[in-house]
């Protein structure tokens, strides 16, 4: 058995081989069919001869249809017409099921398609984006391998919110209720006094009413947290990892780029290190370019987005008022209204990939924010405890996945980044 991919090298012509996979296209001229197959490496049009071939089969080849799977023998040859250049003069043609029509065609509406999302993924374009989330899953987690990060994994049944109740999807739980995780941070910050440098990567659930181009109710979260390091320092670590798999993406797949239109010129910009600006400047910038924002106003993706445009790199914004964030942040010694953390915004519109920052881990100052924020102490025990105990200065980021995919693969809609979205209107597939 050989792959599609391999075959498309030259050191095949002459030789036979066989490869299994689903028609592309196909079309039929009486004595010849011209059938384009497809596996997950590539494509290449098989040729069938009527008389090159046992008749049977030869009929099965003329009459095949798209999608179906197949099995065939050939030789390889030069065809300058053909898909890459190579293509396979057929000896045997094997169907394994062959689908009266296929329902994903061109002409169906989005609605449709969503419903058949689990057949919409056969196509092209989707084989390429679960390319490069799979490269963007992987080299995530060994960038931070190779900085001696240790992976660990945290419950996702959860008794605490760490980004407020709004958001919040509550379960039974024999009797009682639970809720879905919002962000593992509070658990890798457990960790942390085990381990210093843990990461995570695992969904993280957020209860979104508003539909937004980039908001999934269920996303991949990719979470770290680093002992000792500060506020500017996880900045650091966060823009290496960033580039890391922007170059990794581009590094292996290229043509999955190409094939999704992205500007690869554009990715190849997105390197390290990049520019940081206060708060306070985002929203200067943004009232210079006619949006109605004060110091104070939390961006949403309408605001980020034109604010964005404007950005040729990604680029970490910092010094956030204190009542914008989470009670879990540290609020700046220097100017206690502000706190030390970070979003890192995504430029062409893309808006916010990653928040992060320094954690409160001073005892009073954690319990003074839980009070300030309507939360009981109670409810937090275990993590005050982390402030009683051992207590060390620590950063950490959380990421979106989903959103990462979808900047790097230029698409209008995080629901493409993921194979099966899930938004307060779709649960199916
Ligand atoms: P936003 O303001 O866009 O709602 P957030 O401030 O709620 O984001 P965080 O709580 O800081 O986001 O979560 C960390 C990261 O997780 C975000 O930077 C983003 O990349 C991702 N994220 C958050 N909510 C969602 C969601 N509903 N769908 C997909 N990704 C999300
Ligand atoms: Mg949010």
């Amino acid at each position: 058995m050989n792959s599609i991919s391999e075959i498309l090298k030259s050191e095949f012509i002459g030789k036979d081989v066989t490869i299994r996979g689903w028609v592309y296209r196909s079309r039929s001229m009486g004595k010849k069919a011209f059938v384009v197959i497809r596996d997950s490496t590539g494509i290449i049009q098989a040729v069938a001869e009527r008389s090159n071939m046992p008749e049977e089969e030869f009929t099965l080849a003329e009459g095949i249809t798209a999608e179906s799977s197949v099995e065939v023998t050939g030789t390889v040859a030069e065809d300058k017409r053909a898909p890459g250049e190579r293509e396979l003069r057929l000896k045997s043609f094997k169907v394994f099921c062959r689908n009266e029509s296929f329902p994903v065609t061109k002409d169906k509406g989005e609605e449709f398609l969503l419903d058949i999302r689990h057949l919409w993924l056969r196509s092209r374009e989707f084989t390429s984006i679960l390319k490069i989330r799979s490269t963007v899953f992987r080299s995530f987690a060994d960038y931070f391998y190779g900085q001696n990060y240790y992976q660990v994994q945290a419950p996702m049944m959860v008794s605490t919110a760490t980004e407020g109740g709004s958001t919040l999807f509550k379960v039974p739980f024999f009797g009682e209720e639970v809720n879905l995780t919002q962000s593992s941070q509070f658990y890798l910050e457990t960790m942390i006094f085990s381990l210093e440098k843990v990461f995570t990567i695992a969904p993280s659930f957020r209860a979104e009413k508003s539909r937004t181009r980039r908001h999934l109710t269920e996303y991949w979260h990719a979470e770290g947290e680093a002992a000792w390091f500060g506020n500017e320092e996880m900045m650091q670590e966060e823009e290496k990892m960033i580039s890391h798999i922007i170059k990794e993406v581009i590094k292996d797949n290229s043509e999955d780029l190409e094939r999704l239109g992205r500007d690869l010129n554009k990715l190849k910009t997105y390197t390290f290190p990049f520019p940081r600006m206060k708060y306070s400047d985002v929203i200067k910038l943004g009232r210079s370019l006619g949006l109605d924002v004060n110091y104070g106003d939390d961006l949403g993706a309408d605001e980020e987005r034109t604010i964005t445009m404007q950005f040729s790199k990604p680029t970490f914004i910092t010094d956030f008022p204190a009542t914008l964030k989470s009670f879990y942040h540290r609020p700046n010694p220097e100017n206690p209204e502000t706190v030390l953390c970070h979003d890192l915004l995504a430029p062409e519109g893309y808006g916010e990939i990653i928040g992060g920052g320094e954690r409160i881990w001073e005892l009073d100052v954690l319990q003074r924010r839980l009070r300030e924020s309507g939360l009981r102490e109670d409810d937090y025990y275990w993590y005050v405890d982390l402030r009683r105990y051992g207590s060390i200065p620590h950063s950490g980021f959380g990421l979106g996945l989903d959103r990462l995919v979808m900047w790097i693969c230029g698409l209008e809609s995080i629901r493409d980044a993921i194979p099966f979205p899930r938004t307060i209107r779709r649960m199916k597939p």
